[in-house]
């Protein structure tokens, strides 16, 4: 059977709720993020007019738009609205995948049966979004996630674009290579310092080559500019926590050898979170001892996070607080639930927390291209 992808993208989706909630802010520019020194989380479109966008400092935005409205926004209501987005889409597919708070891919394959033509289905979605929520969406439908979410970037806001079976690489062809998702301003740079300007051009490229530059990056690449795509759509309400745990061949009583292995299995753990798109609330440490007693802590954050350096803390101080007795340890644990999906935007609301994703994001990255063993940090190199 032809796969059908919908991805599903909400509009300008914290100053639309913003704007729900004070009608009066409508036809104003509005502009979500958090204080003084914080950055936009989100703008809407008559701000973007003004050329804010998220991520930028509010500063900038101020100087930009001095008579915008600025608004510190409301992380509960927002996940309140996801919530309820996540359920009615929950309603046409048992495959939907949420991506972000405001973005989703539902697997349409199959419902033509319950719900007619594919494109009657995702146009109902649109439209009873926009009647329970007052959101508006943008819609991308094709064959495969990759394509699908290009296209519903295609005519934001509210836009709606199908790309047929067999048009993928032609819809792709024209659209500068920066599009597809995966492209960011470091490999822009050199696929541009090989002449590569639009995805077309990016097509044309042997695959040969694009493995010479990229290694395995570059067949993806290769497989991207032609718009092919064989990732499923993933429901992620199976995944309930996430725990690695390591034996030791001898029990140990060093507390470093103990604490750099803990920080060990916290880098592997948030490593699996971030490439699930997930975060967690809860951290628990395990620790066995010598004589088979085990003992578990855990601690609950005050917001879902993915980022090493918070888990790092708090695994070092739940394991320093729960060592109460002195034998030897068999057996350290770290794991992670209460999991819920990455919610990219929130975290623009704190500073601090991007740069450090950002470093971890390309850690994993050298991790899955040279090894495990290619970056260690501080604490864990020079162990084993
Ligand atoms: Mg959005």
């Amino acid at each position: 059977m032809r796969r059908v992808v919908a991805h599903l993208d909400l509009d300008a989706f914290f100053a639309a709720v913003e704007e729900n909630l004070d009608p009066t802010l409508r036809g104003k520019p509005v502009i979500v993020g958090g204080g003084k020194r914080g950055v936009v989380a989100t703008a809407n479109y008559i701000a973007r007019r003004y050329g804010v966008h998220s991520a930028m400092p509010l500063v900038t935005a101020h100087r930009l738009c001095p008579h915008g409205v600025f608004v510190a926004g409301n992380h509960r209501l927002y996940r309140d609205y996801s919530r309820r987005l996540m359920n009615i889409l929950g309603e046409y597919s048992p495959l939907v995948e949420q991506v972000s708070l405001d973005e989703a891919y539902v697997d349409l394959t199959g419902t033509e049966r319950l719900f007619g033509p594919v494109t009657h289905t995702a146009r109902a979605i649109q439209q009873r979004v926009q009647e329970e929520l007052a959101l508006s969406i943008s819609v991308g439908l094709a064959g495969n996630k990759l394509v699908a979410k290009v296209a519903s970037d295609m005519e934001k806001p509210h836009g709606f674009t199908v790309v047929p079976h067999g048009t993928e690489a032609a819809f792709l062809a024209s659209l500068p290579v920066e599009r597809l998702p995966g492209v960011g301003p470091a490999l822009l740079r050199k696929l541009r310092d090989r002449g590569v300007r639009t995805v077309g051009d990016l097509a044309r490229v042997p695959e040969r080559l694009l493995r010479l530059s990229f290694g395995e990056w570059g067949c993806t690449l290769a497989h991207a500019a032609r718009g092919e795509d064989h990732r499923r759509v993933e429901s992620r309400e199976m995944v309930k926590s996430i725990s690695r745990e390591t034996t030791f061949p001898d029990d140990v009583g060093d507390p470093e050898v103990l604490e750099s292995t803990l920080i060990a299995l916290t880098e592997d753990v948030c490593r699996r979170l971030r490439r699930r798109h997930l975060e967690a609330r809860t951290v628990t440490v395990k620790i066995r001892y010598a004589d088979f007693v085990t003992h578990t802590c855990s601690r609950t954050l005050t917001q879902p996070r993915d980022v090493d350096e918070v888990f790092f803390q708090e695994v070092i101080s739940l394991f320093r607080r729960g060592r109460t007795r002195r034998y030897r340890v068999r057996l350290l644990g770290v794991g992670v639930g209460n999991l819920t999906p990455r919610a990219w935007q929130d975290d623009l609301f704190d500073q601090r927390i991007p740069l450090l994703r950002e470093l971890d994001l390309k850690l994993d990255a050298i991790r899955e291209k040279y090894g495990r063993e290619a970056v260690k940090r501080g604490l864990t190199a020079g162990r084993r």
